[in-house]
């Protein structure tokens, strides 16, 4: 009865299907499935697949029977959801063109293709009308993205024929297998079917199902599946349950690349993106039992439109309603993530006026059947997340219960089918609310300042302003360029300068990646970044004018990326090139190779002009004109040729045979430093925890270079339990698509107490350690190098130099810095690390382990009687805060600063005749943090200077006195 008494506002056609269905959902009853006829066989098998009826809606309790197209159980020899069973990326596509071409409501498209050189795929669905006039769909789309070349008037006749396109992304984490599959049953229903809800989503809206967004991780894991997976069903005795990984960068970070757009699949995100669109692109995600609709908890991003959190909680809210009328337990919403960072795969809609959604449904992590027994300590089912609330009314099982594959398809599907619903039945509001956001975003940079954002060119790198530039042109953010001096209110700029007129409809973007975030600090929890501000990723400065006159200046939209280029001046047999800052001295140095290179201690005078230290001085050898000229074209150096090398303090700077270990156990972060290292032609060695355990470090690698890791201690030493082994990860008939980007006889095991033996031989013996992030663990706590404690960050013991943390920080129980950008101090300037960069400057940081104050060395915690030995600061290169009292904030938010401030950023610390270079922060954070990497080049640049320890520690600096006071 309670059922009956839905009173759906605003959706109310959406409401009267309910009702229409509510007669199907007793399953005891034969199901009734008319109009449509039920494909013969597929109500048993979809029943006998689901665990308990409560799992099952009626509106995909059978598939509807065609006699032209065919169905995935008529394709796939099963239901889709079958348990243990998976489609790979080829069986998807090959499975949706059959459906194509078998259905005029199908047209199947390739959007992109993977690193490995899979094909993205998509098909659209819509009625046949729809299908045959899908150019002027989406040329009326792209209309109303474009408040300026279309007038309200003119909006409201396109909305009048324009359907809102709703774009479904399955198999973005590739463990989370079971989206993929319900998309292939969603894609034939919504094409055959005739039950009137169907009929009215197809002819009211275009929608684009894209089977695998990641194919080649779909291909690993359901490789990975058959291998390792298949057949076990007891949680509790499962192993390894993913490869170690999906596509060829990134592993979870995959869905973390929507502001940087550099992996084939968030490329063809993209372009689908402007092809179509799409007023609603939605994410499937498996996570928490039963199924999630996104929402947030707030706080919320202040420059996406606020329609679009009301939509969202419509639409969501709308799920939940119409599931919990079915009886399906555990269908939630609002309690996940907080809507501040737009920084996912979703987010390409959020940021451009559209909607952005997700569900995390119940995976299991298999294909196979699962029995969750009650109080078991799964995270997915936690106690506070199986009470009734308002935003979850009908809690999930809180007893024992068993979860089949097909149980989590039918919640996808049937959350999905209903969000499809909502949409059709309000489909000229939604595209409305479309127009409307873009239109507001357009007249705020029309009506309110700023008016535009100023990015001055040169900044001591060209290269590194135009790949900003680019970064917001992929975004279709335009970006000008003054023909001529351009003089504003808050100064003069030359001609070649960049402008972003904020009177464009993505406007709000803009603002959101050129000027700082500000996250809420008496706010919840944030789930990932807080900052994501490009200008302080990619220290350059930006200049906000208030000058409404800029857009009347003489300014060129620019149509392609720019394409600085540097060039060779002067005369002589000497090169100089001054260090600027720039980004492309490493891959410079490599394409160099062959000739022998001097870096410049300290800064000199030639030719009439200043050069500080890390200036490069290479005296004329054989082929060198050539090559610097090809150097200086392509990467943007400019080089000056004077007749007499200067006399400065030099070293030689040799391109170091460069080492990169990647765990087994953890590839994700360490993949964007192959992906920066990639891009940049580096050269490197790709080593494995077995190529670490036999040893010879220092015969094959010069640098080893160990990012961040999600991994504790003993799992970055022992990797993955070798009680699970041996797995390998090779290419075999069986498995196809393993070994790549490198293949294992077995990934368990980690490193080992024989492998950290190697790494401290490594060390000990002459080579150079650079740890990144988390990875800076193993050195430090892993005893490497010693004299360093963990640090529980705290209240200051002592104000001074804090530059006010102090007081901030009592409001904080603890440090948190959950990726911001945060100034800090070079404590040895004269240190190769700070080439190219000012004393003060900041670098981002997301939560990483914090570290106190280095000593000589350490006593024991059961000698009473004795003390720590005194401070040893010479190995502070960098530390947190700036040391002329500007706040520790630049971009983000801080919590409890003064656990921060005055303790080491990274550490030189000297070990037997090697170095570690330990790293507090991640400079290779995503490829977004482009200015913090320069410091990772220039330990390779100058890793002899550095393991001779020239230049000597600088003086013991007076602002770490504050740090050493407030050191228990
Ligand atoms: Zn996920």
């Amino acid at each position: 009865m309670r059922r009956q008494l839905l009173s759906v506002a605003g959706f109310t056609r959406a409401t009267a299907a309910v009702a229409a269905t509510l007669a199907l959902t007793a399953r005891a009853a034969p199901v009734d499935t008319g109009p449509d006829t039920a494909e013969p066989g597929s109500i048993e098998e979809i029943a006998r697949d689901t665990t308990e009826a409560r799992f099952l809606s009626p509106w995909v309790s059978y598939l509807p029977a065609s006699a032209s197209v065919p169905s995935p159980r008529a394709f796939l020899h099963r239901i889709p959801g079958a348990p243990g069973e998976l489609a790979n990326t080829e069986t998807a596509a090959a499975y949706l063109r059959a459906l194509a071409g078998a259905s005029p409501r199908v047209r199947f498209f390739t959007i992109g293709r993977s690193e490995e050189g899979r094909d993205i795929v998509m098909v659209a669905i819509a009625d046949e009308a729809g299908i045959a006039e899908l150019d002027r769909l989406r040329a009326a789309t792209a209309a109303l993205a474009d408040p300026r070349r279309t007038d309200p008037a003119a909006a409201e006749k396109l909305i009048a024929s324009a359907r809102p396109v709703y774009y479904l992304n399955a198999g973005t984490h590739s463990d989370e297998s079971g989206s993929t599959e319900s998309m292939l049953e969603l894609a034939y229903r919504l094409a055959v079917s005739e039950q009137p809800m169907i009929r009215r989503i197809r002819e009211n809206t275009v929608v684009l199902i894209n089977p695998v967004l990641n194919a080649d991780g779909r291909d690993k894991f359901v490789d990975w599946f058959y291998r390792y997976l298949k057949g076990k069903t007891d949680l509790a005795t499962l192993p390894r349950m993913s490869p170690p990984y999906w596509s060829k960068y990134a592993y979870v970070d995959i869905n973390r690349d929507t502001h940087q757009v550099t992996h084939e699949a968030t490329k063809a995100l993209n372009r689908m993106f402007f092809d179509w669109h799409p007023t609603v692109v939605h994410d499937l995600h498996e996570s928490i039992a039963l199924l999630m609709t996104w929402n947030g908890t707030g706080p919320y991003n202040p420059n996406v439109d606020p329609l679009t959190f009301d939509e969202m909680l419509e639409l969501s809210f709308h799920e939940v309603q119409t599931m919990t009328g079915f009886g399906m337990p555990g269908v939630w919403t609002w309690n996940f993530g907080e809507s501040f960072s737009e920084l996912y795969v979703d987010s390409v809609a959020m940021n451009h006026n559209a909607i952005g959604r997700g569900y995390e449904t119940f995976g299991n992590g298999t294909a196979e059947t699962i029995t969750h027994v009650a109080g078991s300590g799964l995270p997915e089912l936690s106690p506070e997340s199986l009470t009734p609330e308002w935003y979850r009314p009908l809690p999930p099982p809180s007893e024992t219960f068993t979860w089949s594959a097909r149980d989590n398809l039918n919640y996808n599907e049937t959350g999905v089918l209903s969000a499809l619903d909502a949409v059709a039945v309000q489909s000229k509001a939604l595209l409305r609310n479309f127009y409307l956001k873009g239109y507001h975003s357009w007249r705020k940079g029309v009506e309110q300042p700023p008016y535009a954002i100023v990015i001055p060119d040169g900044q001591g790198d060209r290269l590194r302003v135009a790949q900003m530039v680019q970064r917001l042109m992929r975004q279709h953010i335009e970006v000008q360029r003054a023909t001529a001096p351009l003089a504003l209110k808050e100064g003069s700029f030359p001609a070649g300068t960049y402008v972003v007129r904020l009177d464009q409809p993505y406007r709000n973007y803009a603002i959101d990646l050129l000027l700082p975030q500000d996250y809420p600090k008496d706010k919840g929890a944030p789930y990932d970044d807080v900052s994501w501000e490009l200008p302080a990723n990619y220290h350059l400065e930006v200049v906000k004018t208030a000058d409404a006159s800029v857009r009347t200046a003489a300014l060129e939209l620019l149509a392609q990326p720019p394409q600085p280029s540097g060039g060779v001046a002067g005369a002589g047999p000497v090169y100089l090139l001054r260090d600027t800052g720039q980004e492309s001295l490493l891959e410079a140095r490599y394409r160099l190779a062959r000739f022998q290179v001097s870096i410049a201690e300290l800064g000199f005078s030639a030719g009439g002009a200043d050069y500080p230290a890390g200036s490069w001085i290479i005296k004329d050898q054989p082929g060198l004109a050539e090559a610097v000229r090809a150097v200086a074209q392509d990467l943007a150096l400019d080089f000056a040729r004077v007749t007499q090398a200067p006399a400065v303090a030099s070293h030689d700077a040799r391109p170091p045979r460069l080492g990169v270990w990647v765990p087994w156990a953890d590839t994700d972060s360490i993949g964007w430093v192959r992906y920066s290292l990639d891009q940049r032609h580096i050269p490197y060695s790709y080593v494995r925890d077995e190529d670490i355990r036999a040893g010879h470090l220092r015969d094959r690698y010069d640098v080893l270079l160990y990012g961040h890791v999600d991994l504790e201690l003993a799992e970055q030493i022992h990797g993955i339990p070798k009680s699970w082994g041996p797995m390998p990860f090779k290419k075999t008939a069986q498995s196809p698509s393993f070994g790549t980007p490198a293949e294992s006889d077995d990934i368990t095991g980690g490193i080992g107490w024989a492998g950290l033996q190697q790494i401290q031989d490594f060390v000990e013996g002459g080579g150079l350690m650079v740890t990144l992030g988390s990875g800076t663990v193993l050195a430090l706590e892993g005893g490497i190098v010693r004299g360093v404690r963990r640090d529980s960050g705290g209240p200051p013991r002592s104000a001074a130099g804090t530059g006010g943390a102090a007081a901030e920080s009592a409001l904080d129980a603890e440090t948190r810095t959950p990726g911001s950008h945060l100034r800090v101090s070079f404590a040895r300037p004269q240190h190769p690390i700070a080439y190219g960069y000012p004393a003060r400057t900041h670098v981002f940081r997301q939560n990483y382990p914090l570290y106190a104050l280095p000593r000589q060395s350490l006593q024991m915690a059961y000698c009473t009687g004795c003390l720590d030995r005194p401070y040893d600061l010479s190995s502070i290169v960098l530390e947190w805060g700036d040391r002329e009292g500007a706040p520790l904030l630049v971009s983000g938010q801080v919590w409890g600063p003064a656990g921060l401030v005055g303790r080491p950023a990274i550490l030189d610390m000297p070990e037997g005749r090697g170095h570690v270079i330990a790293f507090n922060f991640n400079p290779f954070h995503r490829d977004l943090n482009r200015g913090d990497q320069r410091m990772v080049w220039n330990a390779l640049l100058n890793w002899q200077s550095i393991l001779r320890g020239t230049p000597a520690a600088g003086p013991a600096k007076p602002a770490t006195e504050a740090g050493a006071g407030a050191q228990p």
